[in-house]
């Protein structure tokens, strides 16, 4: 155990800020503080707002997580609004713990802000080489900055705020909104929506080609305290499951099918969009740290994500 810290959570209302919640809960260390806020507490894009926040709560350590976040088709009808309010409320936090004398900022990109057209696997050093996919420009370019800002903070003032890079993250908590929901949980939604009408056809947007790395948002808090507490780089560090473990979204829906003991029709409405084909990336930098560290198997994730929404669909963001 180290000197005492204040950690300011900000996004603690949202999947990952949840699970982390749930981790450090579980540890219950006495050296740490952990004070979760959304945006109820501070409207983060109003830099006073953002000042009166830290005034109040003193941090030592911030883990930035508050964004505008939305799947494939949230991104694609709000680039503009993704890129404005993201760059605000990044660039008000970084400011604010800077002129508070933050220690450590431990903030989020996305394995989707990565150039479009690339070679994979993915790493961390790819994040800058190319304009990345047209659905989600605004979203990409704001999350890309917070790298840069993070270089300029260290390079100008010798700031230690970093980055982690997630890919598609799941679990409970989640938002189940179908305008705005990422995949998994959206299909959750969709075919709990689908049982309980005793309906016989689960539908699945695009083809159901598409390739992507789920990581359980119980396994990134894990992760993410790591980081916190341990990773000293300002470079980013990518947190994703294995290449091994990347899945179709055709595989997601059939595993949801087994996890809801849904026995009927799967189907793909290709007339919607498919989005980037894959964004397969590279955790060996994380190995390299972690070689051991063992990652909750897709099917027992899956399986849980779906026993929690069914206990709590009627008080989940749906
Ligand atoms: P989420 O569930 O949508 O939660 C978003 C959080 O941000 C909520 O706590 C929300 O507060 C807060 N927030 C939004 N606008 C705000 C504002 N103007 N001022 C203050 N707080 C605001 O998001 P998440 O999935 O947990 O994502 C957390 C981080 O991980 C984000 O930085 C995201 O970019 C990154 N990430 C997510 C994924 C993924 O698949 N979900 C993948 C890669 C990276 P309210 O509850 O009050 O609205
Ligand atoms: P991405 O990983 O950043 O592209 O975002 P998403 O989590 O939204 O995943 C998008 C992929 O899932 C695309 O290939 C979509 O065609 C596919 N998909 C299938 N059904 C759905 C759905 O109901 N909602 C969302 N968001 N995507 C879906």
């Amino acid at each position: 155990m180290g000197e005492f810290k204040t950690i300011l959570v900000t996004g603690g209302s949202g999947l990952v800020g949840r699970a982390i919640r749930t981790v450090v809960e579980a540890e219950n260390r006495t050296d740490e503080k952990w004070v979760f806020v959304n945006s109820k507490d501070a409207d983060l894009c109003d830099l006073s707002a953002t000042r009166e926040l830290f005034g109040k709560h003193k941090p030592s350590h911030v883990v930035h997580l508050a964004a505008m976040v939305g799947g494939l088709f949230h991104n694609m009808s709000h680039n503009l609004d993704f890129l404005r309010n993201n760059l605000h409320m990044n660039d008000n936090v970084l400011q604010v713990s800077h002129e508070t004398g933050v220690k450590k900022v431990v903030s989020c990109l996305s394995t989707c802000i990565f150039p479009d057209k690339t070679s994979y696997p993915i790493d961390e050093t790819m994040i800058h080489n190319g304009p990345p996919h047209a659905s989600n420009f605004g979203y990409s370019y704001a999350k890309r900055m917070i790298d840069v800002m993070n270089r300029a903070y260290h390079e100008q003032h010798g700031c230690l705020f970093t980055s982690v890079v997630p890919c598609n993250v799941f679990g409970p908590h989640d938002n189940y909104n179908l305008e705005s929901s990422h995949v998994i949980p959206g299909l959750i939604r969709k075919l709990h929506d689908v049982i309980a009408g005793e309906g016989t056809t689960f539908t699945v947007l695009g083809t159901g080609k598409p390739l992507r790395q789920f990581i359980y948002s119980l396994d990134l808090a894990r992760l993410f305290l790591w980081v916190l507490r341990d990773y000293n780089e300002v470079e980013p560090i990518i947190l994703s499951v294995d290449e091994e473990a990347e899945v179709s979204i055709r595989q997601v829906a059939e595993e949801l099918a087994r996890a809801f003991d849904f026995k009927g029709e799967i189907a793909f409405d290709t007339t919607k969009a498919d989005g980037q084909y894959k964004k397969t990336a590279s955790n060996a930098k994380l190995r390299k740290y972690l070689p051991d560290f063992q990652f909750t198997p897709f099917s027992v994730a899956i399986k849980e994500s779906v026993d929690w929404y069914r206990e709590n669909s009627a008080n989940a963001r749906n």
